[in-house]
């Protein structure tokens, strides 16, 4: 089921309660996915330009509406790709580097 094996509370010696405690992982999703909507609108320029020429069909407004789309959709797609990146990124960290545990049936925390 999971890809490793949780330690066992060292109080309640049980293996069901215990998490990761996922500190960076929340944090690295979240720095992720706004360095991923910045990204993905500056590489939207080429899409944008696109969606510019296509809305030129009506002139000056439709220039405008194609450029801003363009932009945003490369935003929107650069802030999941990023958050996917950052959420596994940090979920390495709390895992491999950090390794603390919490159990949540006596709270206790602990690292591994
Ligand atoms: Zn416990």
């Amino acid at each position: 089921m999971s890809e490793q094996e949780k330690p066992v509370c060292p109080k309640c010696n049980v293996v069901d309660h215990v998490v990761l405690v996922n500190t960076i992982q929340k944090a690295g999703t979240a720095v992720g996915g706004v360095t991923g909507a910045v990204t993905g609108y500056v590489g939207a320029e080429s899409g944008a330009t696109v969606g510019g020429v296509i809305g030129s069909v009506i002139p000056v407004v439709g220039t405008g509406v194609g450029i801003i789309a363009g932009g945003v959709t490369g935003a929107v797609l650069g802030f999941f790709t990023g958050a996917a990146v950052g959420n596994g990124v940090g979920k390495h960290i709390d895992t491999y580097i950090i390794g603390e545990y919490r159990c949540n049936k006596c709270g206790n925390e602990f690292e591994v």
